[in-house]
């Protein structure tokens, strides 16, 4: 049965995710009338029975008018410093204009291993969990204070769908100045069409975001494709809406522009949901069109169907699955390290122990570890 979009108050949870040039301006800083506006819409959704919860961009922009940084790009230490300063000011902005509507507002601070550390996944969810049966609304923010380069989300986009995937969201919804997706760059292109449903994420629609492996600028559409990957592989319809006018939320009802991601009709274990939302696979493996044919008739990846492997992972440890054209279609947790892996690819399964010297699993992927991440090849 295909999802068709609803109203926004028949979702059950809903996380936003709101853009810090909706809340900050650089030379005024917060936009209060804004941001009383969006509580005002926000406490409507829950009074229709809508769990909320808020994934907070602005901190550094914030910071950075109050500490009167320059406009340029910050080193790492300043943005730390300005994401401390302005964190503390979002959080108030936050707490005092959703207790206006009698609703107390829970601060959580994330860090990429919060959400890719098994353990510590369990550990974030239990919070924001107990938050969400105490009535509050979580706001969320990476915790940039110590997030470096090598370890951080980076963008909030990503950031929000590991939070509604990680709590079982019905729907995403990315508040920004961008108000949905085009068939090309309306700015550039006059023939750019405008979409208002995606039924799925198709290699067409990767494209259309500036192509699968691009490096586009922070919370541009590309991070934007990739949070609806994430959600809608988990089952959660993703919506992208401008937020730049007042009350965003009721407008998107009231038939404002937005494009609406179906989430992916199949249901899916919370373990396999896990998997498919790893920020940062260990590593690749590129497979043939026989074991691509197998996978999507759910059947284990074996070493026979693999063609060449990289990275530096270990056992354990979730990687990523390409097709012969570099399209990842897979992500799953891999029986061997790459060591093991470099020497049984293209192996029959039988030749396992006599290649290795020892008796080794017949999969290099077993079919309960793996979540198929990117729709079925037409033809
Ligand atoms: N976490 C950053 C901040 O609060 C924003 C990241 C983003 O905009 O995607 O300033």
């Amino acid at each position: 049965m295909t999802a068709r979009r609803k109203p926004l108050s028949a979702h059950k949870r809903i996380v936003i995710k709101i853009g810090s040039a909706l809340l900050v301006d650089r030379a005024a800083g917060l936009k209060a009338g804004w941001l009383e506006a969006l509580c005002a819409d926000i406490s409507r959704l829950r009074e229709s029975g809508a769990e909320v919860l808020v994934v907070s961009s602005g901190a550094i922009a914030m910071g950075r008018t109050v500490l009167g940084l320059p406009a340029t790009a910050l080193k790492l230490e300043e943005s730390q410093a300005a994401a401390a300063v302005g964190q503390i000011a979002l959080a108030q902005a936050w707490a005092a204009n959703l207790s206006r509507h009698s609703i107390v507002a829970g601060q959580i601070l994330l860090t990429l291993s919060d959400t890719e550390e098994r353990r510590r996944y369990l550990n974030a969810r239990a919070t924001i969990a107990e938050l969400l049966r105490r009535g509050a609304v979580p706001v969320i923010n990476e915790n940039d204070t110590v997030a470096t380069t090598e370890i951080r989300y980076g963008d909030n986009d990503r950031l929000a769908a590991r939070v509604a995937t990680m709590t079982g969201a019905d729907l995403l919804i990315l508040l920004s100045d961008i108000d949905g997706l085009y068939t090309a760059p309306p700015a550039t292109n006059p023939d750019a069409e405008f979409l208002s449903e995606i039924p799925a994420i198709t290699p067409e629609i990767e494209a259309m975001a500036g192509g699968a492996g691009s490096e586009l600028s922070r919370g541009g559409m590309k991070t934007k494709i990739d949070a609806g990957r994430i959600a809608t592989g988990a089952g959660c319809a993703m919506i992208i809406a401008s937020g730049k006018p007042d009350h965003p939320l009721s407008l998107i009802d009231e038939g404002g522009r937005s494009s609406w991601f179906a989430p992916s009709g199949s249901p899916v274990t919370a373990r396999k949901t896990w998997i498919a939302g790893q920020l940062e696979p260990a590593g690749r493996l590129v497979i043939d069109a026989g074991a691509e044919r197998a996978l999507h008739a759910g059947k284990s990846l074996l070493p026979a169907g693999v063609t060449s492997c990289d990275g530096a992972f270990h056992r354990g440890d979730t990687v990523a699955v390409l097709d012969a054209s570099g399209r990842e279609i897979a992500r799953g947790i891999c029986g061997y390290d790459i060591e093991e892996a470099r020497r049984i690819t293209g192996r029959k399964s039988t030749e396992i122990e006599t290649v290795l010297g020892y008796p080794g699993r017949a999969a290099m992927i077993h079919r309960d570890d793996l979540v198929l991440t990117a729709p079925r090849p037409r033809g």
